[in-house]
């Protein structure tokens, strides 16, 4: 359906660092951060803009994930997670995914990161 669900299905070599029965974690290919996870919900759903009542439970699982691929980079705590939402909001893989980004060396950590 998409280069992301060809990755969840593993037709496509990705760095996947965690799965669950709702959830897959990779390496972003083009990392923006010294850790740059991208969670996917392992169902297709194109954008937040088309998350339906029936996916909530999905989209809870992406956040829920988070804390576990945080503690398992050992950047839980401090990291932040972003959504872009359609082309105009910098989406450009219509798959719904959590960028969890992260500057483990860095001491106040980044405030600011004005394009993922
Ligand atoms: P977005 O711009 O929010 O749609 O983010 C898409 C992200 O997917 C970008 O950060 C890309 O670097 C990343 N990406 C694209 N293709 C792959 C891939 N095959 N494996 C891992 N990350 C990818
Ligand atoms: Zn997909």
């Amino acid at each position: 359906m998409c280069i992301f669900c060809d990755i969840i299905e593993k037709k496509v070599p990705s760095e996947i660092m965690y799965e669950n029965e709702q959830v897959v974690a990779f390496h972003d290919i083009r990392p923006k951060a010294p850790v740059h996870v991208l969670i996917v919900p392992k169902k297709h759903i194109r954008s937040v803009n088309d998350i339906t009542e029936s996916d909530t439970a999905a989209i809870g699982a992406l956040f829920f994930a988070a804390q576990t691929v945080a503690e398992m980079m050992g950047v839980k705590d401090g990291y932040k997670i972003a959504f872009n939402v359609e082309r105009k909001g910098g989406q450009l893989i219509d798959h719904v995914h959590m960028h969890l980004l992260a500057w483990p060396g860095s001491q106040e950590g980044k405030k600011e990161v004005a394009f993922i």
